[in-house]
């Protein structure tokens, strides 16, 4: 009972560094390096993640961090070094790093890319129907409720307002469970109202999910807010 009572203070608590600590390691980059051409974009970079654990990359216009995110979810891949997803190295290019990514990754942009011509809800399914997952609408149905969106679930992004079109972009990104969260700038669109909410929610998603999510903002609140913020600075982690 005591433990119970324990484990949920825990839980709930803003900063959930005990119990982060004692969790394994969902993610280790080492000695990641990118050039484009001359311009060399990363320089021997190393990052870790835990299992449900929430951190920022900041840094200038520039600096490398969509690369970084991108090189994280598999989308390019690094001139050097490796990456590791719960201890073994990710699968490099063709149909497993696919499998991989709708598996085990969730991505969320800038620009929500929904697909204008499908619903909030077939938009949200897709990732899910894709992998072939069984219980895509029922669990896509009940992300909506957590999101706000059932009463919008019907509705083309376009008839959506920019925080619940993000809102959906999240759910979608969510809907195959993945251990992992990329999101670039999510709330680059957003006024601090809305960006606040789409905050307090993959916060709630963190720690409800144990998703671990690495997020690029230039907000400070959410740098301020997060477990650990990383800034990134010609290529190399800055101070
Ligand atoms: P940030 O997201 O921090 O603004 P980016 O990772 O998008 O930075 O870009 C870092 C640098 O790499 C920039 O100089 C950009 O022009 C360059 N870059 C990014 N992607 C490519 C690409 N596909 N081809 C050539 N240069 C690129
Ligand atoms: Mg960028």
């Amino acid at each position: 009972m005591d433990f119970i009572i324990a484990a949920n203070v825990l839980m709930n608590s803003r900063n959930s560094s005990l119990l982060l600590k004692s969790m394994s390691s969902l993610l280790n980059a080492k000695g990641i390096s990118k050039s484009f051409g001359e311009i060399s974009v990363l320089n021997h970079l190393d990052f870790q993640l835990s299992h449900g654990e929430f951190v920022a990359i900041t840094g200038a216009s520039g600096s490398g961090k969509s690369t970084l995110l991108h090189i994280l979810g598999g989308l390019e891949y690094p001139d050097s070094g490796t990456i590791e997803f719960e201890n073994a190295l990710y699968p490099r290019g063709g149909k497993e790093i696919e499998l991989f990514r709708n598996r085990y990754l969730g991505f969320v942009f800038q620009f929500h890319h929904l697909l204008p011509e499908f619903s909030a809800l077939e938009n949200i399914c897709m990732p899910g129907w894709i992998g072939k997952n069984k219980d895509t609408e029922i669990y896509a149905k009940e992300l909506a409720e957590e999101f706000g969106l059932t009463n919008r679930l019907n509705h083309l992004p376009s008839h959506l307002s920019g925080g619940e079109q993000q809102r959906v972009a999240m759910a979608r990104a969510l809907v195959t469970r993945p251990k992992l969260l990329l999101a670039d700038e999510p709330s680059g669109n957003l006024d601090s109202k809305r960006s606040k909410e789409l905050f307090d929610l993959l916060d709630q998603v963190r720690l409800s999910k144990s998703v671990g999510i690495v997020v690029v903002t230039h907000s400070e609140n959410w740098a301020s807010s997060v477990d650990r913020t990383l800034n990134l600075s010609d290529g190399k982690w800055g101070v």
